[in-house]
């Protein structure tokens, strides 16, 4: 039998969207994920997996800590773009949004945008091959607001920027990007987001 692998079954995966914050020894710096998962509970472990592309993954790598912050639904586009889609080796992409330091001294997004936080210690490290799974401990843990949860699927449909209607070619389905023309190559990169081929749709 003929075996399909499409990549929509895979979106019903359903994922939430944090705000990961991290320090290099210069500046505080973040970055969104929606690779946020509690593994076990006794003891407490979280597992956070980076695209080892990201600045964020080797600083995290090395310093062996992180926050993790709960994106709420009232977290607008501009935070998005601030955050998910510069690279924290040459923006200060925390600037405006901060809200207080934890007890592990790293950063805290404002109180508009999270419901919460979470201090993570690395205990272990998992070679994914393009991206790098850490496996958390957890030191500290707050409720801010009882605010949901922003999920990817809440953030597609009510969040990323809508394409235009006239618009012909290809859309990444992560930030609304249009790529125009007939073809896109198999190798094509979202110059905003930059999420591969596979995120883009036929418009
Ligand atoms: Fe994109």
């Amino acid at each position: 039998m003929e075996q399909r692998i499409e990549a929509n079954a895979l979106f019903n995966i359903g994922y939430g969207l944090y705000a990961v914050t991290y320090n290099d020894g210069a500046r505080s710096n973040g970055l969104i994920v929606n690779t946020v998962v509690q593994v076990t509970s006794t003891p407490l472990k979280v597992a956070v997996t980076i695209n080892k592309s990201n600045y964020s993954h080797d600083v995290i790598k090395n310093t062996k800590k992180m926050n993790v912050c709960p994106l709420t639904i009232d977290t607008p586009f501009e935070i998005f773009e601030k955050l998910g889609f510069h690279s924290g080796r040459d923006t200060d992409k925390l600037s405006g949004i901060l809200n207080w330091s934890s007890a592990n001294g790293l950063a805290v997004l404002s109180a508009d945008y999270v419901n919460s936080f979470f201090s993570l210690e690395v205990l272990e490290y998992v070679d994914l091959g393009t991206h790098g799974m850490f496996i958390c401990g957890v030191t500290e843990a707050v409720e801010i607001s009882d605010v949901e949860t922003m999920t990817y699927t809440y953030y597609h449909k009510n969040v990323k920027p809508k394409p235009q209607a006239k618009a012909k070619g290809y859309v990444c389905k992560i930030c609304g990007y249009v790529y125009e023309g007939e073809n896109l190559p198999e190798d094509f990169e979202c110059p905003i987001c930059k999420h591969g081929a596979i995120d883009f749709e036929k418009l």
